[in-house]
């Protein structure tokens, strides 16, 4: 039986372009206890291969995260199936606002350790004792109380783009480093402040609320559904939306536009934009924020050398690749000596 995937991203595309259908973009996780996450990971991909699911999905002993597309027409089957998981009933799909047929051009489905690098050894803490969750309204009646600290549980690159009014926003580019700085930052307010946080989806909040509260922080609230679910429920109870610019999210749409206002800025020339893209010398790949007229100046990269690169033979390039990782660089998400622009 084949378990991995054998069409490139390029054969993907044109067979979904030729077949022409709605696909929606969800994403959805649990916190649960999986035996053999190799056994359910084959499990995932053969019923999901079946039935054109493409996705990026990580399995781990502690639970599943997954971001992924699902053919419309084929939507009641994927949620029939995900019932079935006695774990998964019921379970809330994070459903996007914004489709694109080509979130995603492969189904990947990974064991990992964990489905959120986190850095945290749970069995020191009590990983079931959480914030309480609250939903859009409530959560915009708590970030306007005066006695609320509001942090942004994201990195660096996606806060960029896109947070709530008035939220702490660290400046890090691993949710690990996150959570050490944050609790150093706010540790004044441990007992009287009420900490609210919040993420993408809400999967980041569930293990840092747990974490807070162990560390002592008395008031702990954590964004049901994340931005995702409160951008929904926003448009369809018609409540202000407290949340400014764009939702950084982690396929190729690379966001989702939540309210109009542009807060961010090229990283070249420093106009108004907020479109994050990657390098296109692929030896470097560098995520950064590129207006439409540096794009064209650039060629679509980062820097006159890549720009020099991106321009060789393709053989030339590879060749010049050979050896050298690029790794540190994708992992540096929009840090680079060479933008201009980013603070
Ligand atoms: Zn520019
Ligand atoms: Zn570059």
């Amino acid at each position: 039986m084949q378990l991995y995937n054998k069409l490139s991203a390029k054969e993907r595309e044109t067979l979904i372009d030729e077949a022409g259908e709605d696909r929606l973009t969800l994403s959805f996780y649990a916190y649960a206890k999986i035996g053999n996450p190799h056994l359910f990971r084959n499990h995932l991909f053969i019923a999901w291969d079946q039935i054109d699911v493409l996705g990026r999905i990580y399995v781990a002993h502690e639970g599943i995260n997954a971001q992924l597309s699902v053919p419309a027409k084929r939507f009641e089957e994927f949620k029939k199936f995900i019932d079935d998981i006695y774990f998964l009933e019921g379970v809330r799909l994070n459903i996007a606002i914004e489709h694109d047929a080509k979130a995603f051009l492969k189904l990947k489905v990974k064991v990992r350790k964990k489905i959120v690098a986190d850095g945290l050894n749970d069995s020191t803490f009590d990983v079931t004792n959480k914030g309480v969750h609250v939903d859009a309204l409530k959560f915009n009646d708590l970030i306007s109380d005066p006695n609320t600290v509001l942090v942004d549980m994201r990195n660096h690159y996606e806060s960029e783009i896109g947070h709530f009014q008035g939220a702490i926003t660290p400046d890090v580019d691993t949710f690990r480093d996150s959570l050490p700085i944050i609790e150093d930052d706010l540790k004044e307010y441990k007992e009287d402040k009420n900490l609210v946080m919040y993420c993408t989806g809400g999967i980041r909040c569930e293990k840092a609320s747990a974490y807070y509260k162990h560390k002592g922080f008395k008031n702990v609230y954590q964004l049901e559904g994340g931005i995702i679910e409160y951008a929904r429920q926003v448009e369809k109870q018609k409540l202000e939306n407290k949340f400014i610019g764009k939702n950084f999210v982690f396929d190729h749409r690379r966001s989702e536009q939540i309210s109009e206002e542009v807060i961010a800025h090229c990283h070249q020339c420093g106009k108004a934009c907020d479109k994050h893209v990657n390098c296109a010398n692929e030896a470097c790949h560098l995520l950064f924020i590129q207006c439409e007229e540096c794009a064209e100046k650039m060629n679509n990269c980062c820097s006159v050398e890549c720009k020099e690169i991106a321009a060789l033979p393709y053989e030339e390039q590879k060749a010049l690749r050979k050896g050298k990782g690029n790794s540190n660089k994708i992992f540096k998400k929009g840090r680079s000596k060479v933008l201009k622009y980013k603070s």
